[in-house]
Protein backbone atom coordinates (compact mmCIF):
# COMPACT_ATOMS: atom_id res chain seq x y z
CA UNK A 1 0.00 0.00 0.00
CA UNK A 2 1.87 3.39 -0.94
CA UNK A 3 0.17 6.51 0.27
CA UNK A 4 2.44 9.05 -1.26
CA UNK A 5 0.90 11.42 -3.05
CA UNK A 6 1.78 12.13 -6.32
CA UNK A 7 3.21 15.77 -7.46
CA UNK A 8 -0.54 16.90 -9.05
CA UNK A 9 -2.14 15.54 -6.06
CA UNK A 10 0.17 17.99 -3.36
CA UNK A 11 -0.24 21.40 -6.00
CA UNK A 12 -4.46 20.76 -5.94
CA UNK A 13 -4.14 20.01 -2.13
CA UNK A 14 -1.60 23.49 -1.53
CA UNK A 15 -3.99 25.60 -4.59
CA UNK A 16 -7.18 24.12 -2.11
CA UNK A 17 -5.21 25.32 0.96
CA UNK A 18 -4.22 28.59 -0.10
CA UNK A 19 -7.81 29.63 -1.57
CA UNK A 20 -9.57 28.49 1.55
CA UNK A 21 -7.19 30.36 3.93
CA UNK A 22 -7.34 33.51 1.66
CA UNK A 23 -10.72 33.71 0.04
CA UNK A 24 -13.24 31.56 2.17
CA UNK A 25 -11.88 31.51 5.69
CA UNK A 26 -12.02 35.40 6.53
CA UNK A 27 -15.67 35.03 5.63
CA UNK A 28 -16.06 32.34 8.30
CA UNK A 29 -16.26 34.72 10.97
CA UNK A 30 -18.66 36.61 10.58
CA UNK A 31 -20.85 34.09 8.87
CA UNK A 32 -20.62 32.33 12.27
CA UNK A 33 -21.58 34.73 14.58
CA UNK A 34 -24.52 35.82 12.85
CA UNK A 35 -25.72 32.05 12.33
CA UNK A 36 -26.51 32.30 8.65
CA UNK A 37 -25.43 30.30 5.68
CA UNK A 38 -23.26 32.34 3.86
CA UNK A 39 -23.93 32.63 -0.29
CA UNK A 40 -20.76 34.29 -0.48
CA UNK A 41 -18.89 31.26 0.66
CA UNK A 42 -20.61 29.02 -1.47
CA UNK A 43 -20.30 31.19 -5.05
CA UNK A 44 -16.50 30.68 -3.67
CA UNK A 45 -16.59 26.55 -3.53
CA UNK A 46 -18.54 26.70 -6.66
CA UNK A 47 -16.19 29.09 -8.36
CA UNK A 48 -12.72 26.65 -7.39
CA UNK A 49 -14.71 23.65 -8.97
CA UNK A 50 -15.34 21.89 -5.51
CA UNK A 51 -19.28 21.54 -5.95
CA UNK A 52 -18.86 19.05 -8.79
CA UNK A 53 -15.19 17.61 -7.53
CA UNK A 54 -16.69 13.62 -8.72
CA UNK A 55 -18.42 14.16 -11.53
CA UNK A 56 -16.75 13.47 -14.71
CA UNK A 57 -16.42 16.94 -16.73
CA UNK A 58 -18.92 16.70 -19.16
CA UNK A 59 -21.30 16.93 -16.74
CA UNK A 60 -19.87 19.87 -15.33
CA UNK A 61 -17.84 17.96 -12.56
CA UNK A 62 -13.85 18.28 -12.78
CA UNK A 63 -13.34 13.94 -12.84
CA UNK A 64 -11.59 13.88 -9.28
CA UNK A 65 -11.03 10.70 -7.48
CA UNK A 66 -11.75 9.82 -3.97
CA UNK A 67 -8.36 11.05 -3.20
CA UNK A 68 -8.76 14.06 -4.41
CA UNK A 69 -12.15 14.49 -3.06
CA UNK A 70 -10.55 14.11 0.41
CA UNK A 71 -7.43 16.47 0.07
CA UNK A 72 -9.88 19.21 -1.09
CA UNK A 73 -11.91 18.34 2.35
CA UNK A 74 -8.47 18.58 4.51
CA UNK A 75 -6.87 21.38 2.61
CA UNK A 76 -10.15 23.56 3.19
CA UNK A 77 -10.65 21.98 7.17
CA UNK A 78 -6.90 22.96 7.48
CA UNK A 79 -7.26 26.48 6.15
CA UNK A 80 -9.43 27.15 8.41
CA UNK A 81 -13.09 27.00 6.90
CA UNK A 82 -15.46 26.58 9.23
CA UNK A 83 -17.15 23.24 9.99
CA UNK A 84 -20.64 24.35 9.05
CA UNK A 85 -19.82 25.52 5.46
CA UNK A 86 -17.98 22.60 4.98
CA UNK A 87 -20.96 20.55 6.27
CA UNK A 88 -23.16 22.01 3.58
CA UNK A 89 -20.89 21.26 1.11
CA UNK A 90 -20.81 17.88 1.98
CA UNK A 91 -24.74 17.22 2.01
CA UNK A 92 -24.78 18.99 -1.27
CA UNK A 93 -21.92 17.08 -3.12
CA UNK A 94 -21.79 13.33 -1.36
CA UNK A 95 -25.66 12.56 0.03
CA UNK A 96 -27.43 14.71 -3.22
CA UNK A 97 -25.61 14.83 -5.98
CA UNK A 98 -23.34 12.07 -5.69
CA UNK A 99 -26.62 9.66 -5.36
CA UNK A 100 -28.25 11.19 -8.11
CA UNK A 101 -24.85 10.81 -10.22
CA UNK A 102 -24.60 7.23 -8.49
CA UNK A 103 -28.45 5.71 -9.23
CA UNK A 104 -29.82 8.43 -11.72
CA UNK A 105 -31.11 7.87 -15.05
CA UNK A 106 -28.91 9.27 -17.75
CA UNK A 107 -31.97 12.23 -17.87
CA UNK A 108 -31.68 12.69 -14.26
CA UNK A 109 -28.14 13.27 -14.48
CA UNK A 110 -28.30 15.36 -17.49
CA UNK A 111 -31.13 17.53 -15.54
CA UNK A 112 -29.53 18.02 -12.07
CA UNK A 113 -25.60 17.33 -11.87
CA UNK A 114 -24.43 20.14 -14.63
CA UNK A 115 -26.41 22.71 -12.08
CA UNK A 116 -25.35 20.68 -8.73
CA UNK A 117 -21.50 20.67 -9.60
CA UNK A 118 -21.56 24.42 -10.97
CA UNK A 119 -23.36 25.61 -7.18
CA UNK A 120 -26.23 27.26 -9.08
CA UNK A 121 -28.84 24.67 -7.05
CA UNK A 122 -28.21 23.60 -3.34
CA UNK A 123 -28.77 19.62 -2.53
CA UNK A 124 -29.64 18.49 0.14
CA UNK A 125 -30.93 14.89 1.31
CA UNK A 126 -33.83 13.95 3.65
CA UNK A 127 -33.92 10.77 5.13
CA UNK A 128 -34.40 11.33 8.79
CA UNK A 129 -37.70 11.86 10.65
CA UNK A 130 -38.82 13.37 14.01
CA UNK A 131 -39.50 9.77 15.15
CA UNK A 132 -37.27 7.89 13.07
CA UNK A 133 -33.58 9.02 13.88
CA UNK A 134 -31.06 6.01 13.95
CA UNK A 135 -33.45 3.89 13.43
CA UNK A 136 -33.94 5.78 10.37
CA UNK A 137 -35.64 2.60 8.69
CA UNK A 138 -38.69 2.84 10.66
CA UNK A 139 -39.45 6.05 8.42
CA UNK A 140 -43.42 6.86 8.31
CA UNK A 141 -42.66 9.45 5.37
CA UNK A 142 -45.11 7.22 2.72
CA UNK A 143 -45.26 7.54 -1.23
CA UNK A 144 -48.39 5.97 -2.16
CA UNK A 145 -48.98 5.32 -6.21
CA UNK A 146 -51.85 7.10 -8.34
CA UNK A 147 -51.03 6.59 -12.01
CA UNK A 148 -47.72 7.67 -13.02
CA UNK A 149 -46.99 9.92 -9.61
CA UNK A 150 -46.21 9.06 -6.69
CA UNK A 151 -48.50 10.76 -3.79
CA UNK A 152 -45.60 11.75 -0.32
CA UNK A 153 -46.95 12.71 2.92
CA UNK A 154 -44.81 13.08 5.94
CA UNK A 155 -42.16 15.16 7.26
CA UNK A 156 -37.85 14.84 7.74
CA UNK A 157 -36.18 16.82 10.41
CA UNK A 158 -32.42 17.99 10.72
CA UNK A 159 -31.89 18.53 6.81
CA UNK A 160 -28.95 20.14 6.25
CA UNK A 161 -28.90 22.77 2.93
CA UNK A 162 -32.90 22.43 3.57
CA UNK A 163 -33.96 26.18 4.20
CA UNK A 164 -31.82 27.17 1.33
CA UNK A 165 -32.00 23.66 -1.57
CA UNK A 166 -33.08 23.51 -5.04
CA UNK A 167 -33.84 19.98 -4.58
CA UNK A 168 -33.81 17.40 -2.73
CA UNK A 169 -33.56 13.73 -2.63
CA UNK A 170 -35.65 12.41 0.20
CA UNK A 171 -36.68 8.59 1.13
CA UNK A 172 -40.36 7.39 1.54
CA UNK A 173 -41.79 4.20 1.77
CA UNK A 174 -44.50 2.56 -0.96
CA UNK A 175 -45.77 -0.02 1.60
CA UNK A 176 -44.95 0.23 5.20
CA UNK A 177 -45.54 -3.57 5.35
CA UNK A 178 -42.84 -3.87 3.35
CA UNK A 179 -40.26 -1.86 5.84
CA UNK A 180 -36.68 -1.74 4.41
CA UNK A 181 -37.71 -3.01 1.24
CA UNK A 182 -40.10 -0.10 0.49
CA UNK A 183 -38.10 2.12 1.10
CA UNK A 184 -37.93 4.65 -2.41
CA UNK A 185 -35.83 7.57 -2.77
CA UNK A 186 -37.25 10.33 -5.00
CA UNK A 187 -36.00 13.36 -6.37
CA UNK A 188 -38.03 16.60 -5.32
CA UNK A 189 -37.74 20.07 -6.78
CA UNK A 190 -38.13 22.91 -4.77
CA UNK A 191 -41.51 25.04 -6.12
CA UNK A 192 -43.48 21.58 -5.96
CA UNK A 193 -46.69 21.77 -4.76
CA UNK A 194 -47.03 20.25 -1.06
CA UNK A 195 -43.29 20.27 -0.27
CA UNK A 196 -42.47 23.16 2.23
CA UNK A 197 -39.40 23.76 4.24
CA UNK A 198 -39.49 24.87 8.29
CA UNK A 199 -37.72 27.39 9.63
CA UNK A 200 -33.69 26.97 10.26
CA UNK A 201 -33.22 25.19 14.32
CA UNK A 202 -30.34 27.49 15.84
CA UNK A 203 -27.67 24.96 16.30
CA UNK A 204 -24.96 24.60 18.47
CA UNK A 205 -22.26 24.72 16.41
CA UNK A 206 -22.27 24.29 11.99
CA UNK A 207 -23.62 27.74 12.14
CA UNK A 208 -23.01 28.55 8.60
CA UNK A 209 -25.13 25.55 7.15
CA UNK A 210 -28.69 25.98 7.65
CA UNK A 211 -30.53 23.15 8.80
CA UNK A 212 -34.63 22.69 8.84
CA UNK A 213 -37.36 20.40 8.43
CA UNK A 214 -39.26 19.54 5.44
CA UNK A 215 -42.81 18.81 5.41
CA UNK A 216 -44.59 16.84 2.23
CA UNK A 217 -48.42 16.98 2.20
CA UNK A 218 -50.10 15.53 -0.61
CA UNK A 219 -46.71 16.31 -2.67
CA UNK A 220 -47.07 14.78 -6.59
CA UNK A 221 -44.03 13.46 -7.71
CA UNK A 222 -43.57 12.24 -11.16
CA UNK A 223 -42.90 8.87 -11.20
CA UNK A 224 -39.61 9.42 -13.43
CA UNK A 225 -38.54 11.13 -10.54
CA UNK A 226 -37.56 8.34 -8.48
CA UNK A 227 -33.67 7.50 -8.31
CA UNK A 228 -32.94 3.41 -9.69
CA UNK A 229 -36.34 1.70 -9.02
CA UNK A 230 -39.13 1.12 -6.46
CA UNK A 231 -37.93 -0.43 -3.39
CA UNK A 232 -34.24 0.25 -3.59
CA UNK A 233 -34.12 3.57 -1.54
CA UNK A 234 -32.41 1.53 1.81
CA UNK A 235 -29.28 0.53 -0.78
CA UNK A 236 -29.31 3.97 -1.87
CA UNK A 237 -29.26 5.50 1.81
CA UNK A 238 -26.88 3.10 3.00
CA UNK A 239 -24.62 3.60 0.08
CA UNK A 240 -25.14 7.74 0.37
CA UNK A 241 -24.59 7.89 4.28
CA UNK A 242 -21.44 5.18 4.12
CA UNK A 243 -19.86 7.72 1.89
CA UNK A 244 -20.23 10.50 3.65
CA UNK A 245 -19.04 8.60 7.12
CA UNK A 246 -15.47 6.85 5.12
CA UNK A 247 -14.87 10.64 3.97
CA UNK A 248 -16.12 12.93 6.81
CA UNK A 249 -12.53 12.40 8.80
CA UNK A 250 -10.94 14.60 5.87
CA UNK A 251 -12.24 17.80 6.96
CA UNK A 252 -11.67 16.90 10.81
CA UNK A 253 -8.14 16.04 9.81
CA UNK A 254 -7.39 19.51 8.06
CA UNK A 255 -9.15 21.53 11.03
CA UNK A 256 -6.91 19.14 13.56
CA UNK A 257 -3.83 20.17 11.44
CA UNK A 258 -4.86 23.62 11.69
CA UNK A 259 -5.73 23.76 15.32
CA UNK A 260 -1.96 22.23 15.68
CA UNK A 261 -0.19 24.86 14.26
CA UNK A 262 -2.10 27.20 16.20
CA UNK A 263 -1.52 25.62 19.49
CA UNK A 264 1.84 24.87 18.68
CA UNK A 265 2.24 28.44 18.21
CA UNK A 266 0.56 30.10 21.14
CA UNK A 267 2.54 27.89 23.27
CA UNK A 268 5.33 28.99 22.01
CA UNK A 269 4.24 32.80 22.84
CA UNK A 270 2.58 32.28 25.87
CA UNK A 271 4.56 33.36 29.01
CA UNK A 272 3.39 31.76 32.70
CA UNK A 273 5.34 31.38 35.76
CA UNK A 274 7.92 33.50 33.54
CA UNK A 275 8.49 30.44 30.55
CA UNK A 276 6.27 29.69 27.68
CA UNK A 277 3.54 27.17 28.63
CA UNK A 278 5.07 24.60 26.08
CA UNK A 279 7.29 23.50 29.03
CA UNK A 280 4.92 22.28 30.84
CA UNK A 281 4.07 18.53 30.14
CA UNK A 282 0.51 19.06 30.27
CA UNK A 283 0.64 21.09 27.22
CA UNK A 284 3.20 19.08 25.44
CA UNK A 285 1.03 15.88 26.17
CA UNK A 286 -1.70 17.82 24.21
CA UNK A 287 0.41 18.62 21.60
CA UNK A 288 1.14 15.03 20.94
CA UNK A 289 -2.09 13.75 20.85
CA UNK A 290 -3.08 16.00 18.22
CA UNK A 291 -0.19 15.12 16.19
CA UNK A 292 -0.99 11.24 17.06
CA UNK A 293 -4.44 11.93 16.52
CA UNK A 294 -3.74 13.57 12.95
CA UNK A 295 -0.94 10.62 11.62
CA UNK A 296 -3.68 8.18 12.48
CA UNK A 297 -6.57 10.24 11.03
CA UNK A 298 -4.67 10.64 7.65
CA UNK A 299 -3.86 6.91 7.13
CA UNK A 300 -7.29 5.74 7.78
CA UNK A 301 -9.10 8.63 5.55
CA UNK A 302 -6.87 7.86 2.60
CA UNK A 303 -6.80 3.98 2.83
CA UNK A 304 -10.39 4.15 2.34
CA UNK A 305 -9.83 6.13 -0.08
CA UNK A 306 -7.75 4.71 -2.34
CA UNK A 307 -9.25 1.27 -1.96
CA UNK A 308 -12.58 3.16 -3.29
CA UNK A 309 -10.74 4.39 -6.18
CA UNK A 310 -9.04 0.93 -6.89
CA UNK A 311 -12.59 -0.50 -6.93
CA UNK A 312 -13.27 -1.46 -3.85
CA UNK A 313 -16.70 -1.38 -2.14
CA UNK A 314 -17.04 0.83 1.07
CA UNK A 315 -16.48 -1.16 3.86
CA UNK A 316 -19.17 -0.94 6.17
CA UNK A 317 -16.54 -1.68 9.24
CA UNK A 318 -14.10 0.59 8.23
CA UNK A 319 -16.91 3.44 7.38
CA UNK A 320 -18.25 2.78 10.97
CA UNK A 321 -14.39 2.89 12.21
CA UNK A 322 -13.61 6.23 11.06
CA UNK A 323 -16.73 7.85 11.69
CA UNK A 324 -16.18 6.98 15.35
CA UNK A 325 -12.75 8.33 14.86
CA UNK A 326 -13.74 11.30 13.62
CA UNK A 327 -16.98 12.42 15.66
CA UNK A 328 -15.08 11.42 19.11
CA UNK A 329 -11.23 11.38 18.97
CA UNK A 330 -11.72 14.45 16.52
CA UNK A 331 -13.98 15.99 19.35
CA UNK A 332 -11.47 15.12 22.02
CA UNK A 333 -8.81 16.62 20.28
CA UNK A 334 -10.84 20.17 19.60
CA UNK A 335 -11.13 20.06 22.98
CA UNK A 336 -7.36 19.53 23.82
CA UNK A 337 -6.94 23.11 21.40
CA UNK A 338 -9.09 25.51 23.88
CA UNK A 339 -7.52 24.02 26.67
CA UNK A 340 -3.83 24.74 25.57
CA UNK A 341 -5.56 28.46 24.80
CA UNK A 342 -7.13 28.61 28.38
CA UNK A 343 -9.43 31.67 28.97
CA UNK A 344 -8.83 32.58 25.30
CA UNK A 345 -9.79 29.51 24.05
CA UNK A 346 -13.63 29.96 25.29
CA UNK A 347 -13.74 33.67 23.50
CA UNK A 348 -14.96 33.68 19.82
CA UNK A 349 -12.07 35.13 18.66
CA UNK A 350 -10.19 32.26 18.47
CA UNK A 351 -11.04 29.63 16.05
CA UNK A 352 -9.99 26.91 17.93
CA UNK A 353 -13.77 27.83 20.51
CA UNK A 354 -15.61 27.62 16.65
CA UNK A 355 -13.51 24.50 15.77
CA UNK A 356 -14.61 22.50 19.56
CA UNK A 357 -18.58 23.49 18.72
CA UNK A 358 -18.29 22.28 15.26
CA UNK A 359 -16.66 19.36 16.39
CA UNK A 360 -19.49 18.02 18.30
CA UNK A 361 -21.71 16.93 15.53
CA UNK A 362 -19.38 14.50 14.28
CA UNK A 363 -21.02 12.22 17.30
CA UNK A 364 -24.04 12.71 16.27
CA UNK A 365 -24.59 13.74 12.77
CA UNK A 366 -24.75 10.92 9.71
CA UNK A 367 -25.41 7.95 12.21
CA UNK A 368 -24.14 8.39 16.39
CA UNK A 369 -21.20 7.16 17.71
CA UNK A 370 -23.30 4.40 19.54
CA UNK A 371 -24.75 3.27 16.67
CA UNK A 372 -21.31 3.03 15.03
CA UNK A 373 -20.01 0.98 18.05
CA UNK A 374 -23.14 -1.23 17.80
CA UNK A 375 -22.24 -1.70 13.52
CA UNK A 376 -18.04 -2.86 14.62
CA UNK A 377 -19.20 -5.02 17.60
CA UNK A 378 -22.27 -6.68 15.67
CA UNK A 379 -19.73 -7.18 12.40
CA UNK A 380 -16.72 -8.59 15.01
CA UNK A 381 -19.43 -11.10 16.77
CA UNK A 382 -20.89 -12.22 14.05
C1 LIG B 1 -26.72 19.50 12.40
C2 LIG B 1 -27.33 18.23 11.89
C3 LIG B 1 -27.38 18.00 10.54
C4 LIG B 1 -28.02 16.85 10.04
N1 LIG B 1 -28.14 16.69 8.69
C5 LIG B 1 -28.93 15.69 8.22
C6 LIG B 1 -29.25 15.60 6.83
O1 LIG B 1 -28.79 16.42 6.00
N2 LIG B 1 -30.09 14.61 6.42
C7 LIG B 1 -30.62 13.70 7.28
O2 LIG B 1 -31.37 12.83 6.84
N3 LIG B 1 -30.30 13.74 8.61
C8 LIG B 1 -29.50 14.71 9.09
N4 LIG B 1 -29.20 14.78 10.43
C9 LIG B 1 -29.78 13.78 11.35
C10 LIG B 1 -28.77 12.85 12.00
O3 LIG B 1 -28.28 11.92 11.08
C11 LIG B 1 -29.46 12.24 13.23
O4 LIG B 1 -29.55 13.27 14.19
C12 LIG B 1 -28.71 11.04 13.80
O5 LIG B 1 -28.78 9.95 12.91
C13 LIG B 1 -29.28 10.61 15.16
O6 LIG B 1 -30.68 10.50 15.13
P1 LIG B 1 -31.53 11.24 16.29
O7 LIG B 1 -31.07 12.63 16.37
O8 LIG B 1 -32.97 11.00 16.02
O9 LIG B 1 -31.11 10.53 17.64
P2 LIG B 1 -31.75 9.18 18.26
O10 LIG B 1 -31.72 8.09 17.25
O11 LIG B 1 -33.04 9.49 18.89
O12 LIG B 1 -30.68 8.84 19.39
C14 LIG B 1 -30.74 9.42 20.70
C15 LIG B 1 -29.64 8.76 21.54
O13 LIG B 1 -29.91 7.34 21.66
C16 LIG B 1 -28.79 6.60 21.19
N5 LIG B 1 -29.26 5.38 20.52
C17 LIG B 1 -30.27 5.24 19.62
N6 LIG B 1 -30.38 3.98 19.23
C18 LIG B 1 -29.41 3.28 19.86
C19 LIG B 1 -28.98 1.91 19.86
N7 LIG B 1 -29.58 0.98 19.13
N8 LIG B 1 -27.93 1.58 20.65
C20 LIG B 1 -27.30 2.50 21.41
N9 LIG B 1 -27.65 3.81 21.45
C21 LIG B 1 -28.69 4.18 20.69
C22 LIG B 1 -28.08 7.53 20.22
O14 LIG B 1 -26.70 7.18 20.04
C23 LIG B 1 -28.26 8.88 20.91
O15 LIG B 1 -27.29 9.01 21.91
C24 LIG B 1 -28.55 15.89 10.96
C25 LIG B 1 -28.43 16.10 12.34
C26 LIG B 1 -27.85 17.25 12.81
C27 LIG B 1 -27.77 17.47 14.30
Amino acid sequence: MDFTLTDEQKMFRDQIFRYGRDEIAPLCEEADLKGEFSFEIWKKLGSMGLLGLPFPEELGGSGADVVTCCLAGEALGHAGVDGGSLLAWGAHTYLCACNIYTFGSEAQKKKYIPKLASGEWIGCMGLTEPGAGSDAASMRTTATKKGDRYILNGSKTFITNAPVADVIVVFANVDLKKKHEGITAFIVDKGTPGFSVGQPFHKMGCKCSTTSEVFFEDCEVPAENILAEEGKGWIIALSGVEWDRSTLLSPFLGSSIGSLELCARYANERYQFNRPIREFQAIQHRIAEMKIFVEAARLAIYRVASSKDNGQMLNPLQAAVNKVYAGDVGFEMASHAVQIFGGYGFMHEYPVERNFRDARLGAIGGGTSDIMRMIVSRIMLM
